[in-house]
């Protein structure tokens, strides 16, 4: 076996990790629902080892990204979300031009240059608003998990409008949507609708490669396709979801640790 290389993603709510042979081939990747803050990043390394068949010292350098990344002591160095992301989503889209990343507390829209090269981002991490803790709260609500969310809006005769981005006030404008009487997979759809709007808006407010080019979503929400179907409503857009859109972020942090060992290699 050649080069080998782990990204680690600390999020806020999930740790993710990929380890990759000769920077090209994914051996293995895992996710575990504990992020920063708790043993998850522990774990998810020894996962990912575990799958892959080898051991720690086996490893030539560990990137760690993510919320997380400033209290983990036991990668080779650290890269930023947005840089690790942009690198992740061109490995998997080759020639994407633009990637919304919708984790659990933040969105991140990046406008990419060659290679994944990152060219400029517009963040939301003040508030949860259009976040996965929006959407886990109006799961809540709802009375299905955030996975099922996808499933409920599909079935949706009538989005009901919801009005406000504020997660507090938009869990009570659910409530009382529910307390009229009006169907759940209506509310649901109308959640993913303002979800959408607002993460088209941040996307428009980007300069860069703008909305023009070819997109592409990651980040744990990606998987709720209900919610990606609206965003190309609201685009009038494809949106591409890679494979494991998930684990992009520690792709693109395995991708980085493969560079440094390629340049002590080189030099
Ligand atoms: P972070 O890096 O901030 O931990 P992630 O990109 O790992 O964020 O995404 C976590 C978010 O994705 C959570 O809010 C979670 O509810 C959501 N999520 C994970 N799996 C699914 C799914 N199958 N459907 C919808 N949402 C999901």
């Amino acid at each position: 076996m050649g080069l080998l290389t782990i990204g680690l993603d600390i999020g806020s709510t999930t740790s993710k990790a990929v380890l990759l042979a000769d920077g090209q081939v994914v051996l293995a990747r895992a996710i575990l629902s504990s992020g920063t803050g708790t043993d998850g990043p522990d774990r998810v390394m020894a996962e990912v080892l575990r799958q892959g068949g080898i051991s720690g010292e086996r490893v030539d350098a560990v990137v760690v990204t993510g919320y997380g990344r400033t209290a983990y002591g036991g990668a080779d160095s650290q890269m930023s979300e947005m840089s690790c992301h942009a690198r992740g989503a061109a490995f998997l889209l080759p020639g994407v031009d633009v990637v919304v990343d919708i984790g659990g507390q933040d969105v991140k829209a990046l406008a990419l240059g060659p290679g994944g090269r990152l060219l400029d981002f517009v963040m939301n991490d003040k508030c949860a608003a259009g976040t996965g803790r929006f959407l886990e709260l109006m799961a809540r609500v709802l009375g299905v998990t955030p996975s099922e969310l996808s499933e409920l809006a599909a079935q949706a005769v009538e989005p009901v409008p919801i009005s406000n981005i504020c997660a507090v006030f938009a869990e009570s404008e659910v409530i009382s949507h529910l307390a009229a009487a009006r169907s759940r997979a209506d509310i649901c759809a109308g959640v993913h609708r303002s979800v959408a709007k607002r993460t088209a808006g941040l996307l428009k407010r980007m300069r860069g490669a703008g909305i023009a080019g070819s997109m592409a979503m990651t980040g744990g929400v990606a998987a709720n396709t209900d919610l990606v179907r609206r965003l190309e409503e609201e685009l009038g857009a494809p949106v591409a979801v890679p494979p494991d859109a998930q684990a992009a972020g520690a792709l693109g942090a395995a991708l980085f640790a493969a560079d440094i060992k390629h340049g002590d290699r080189d030099s």
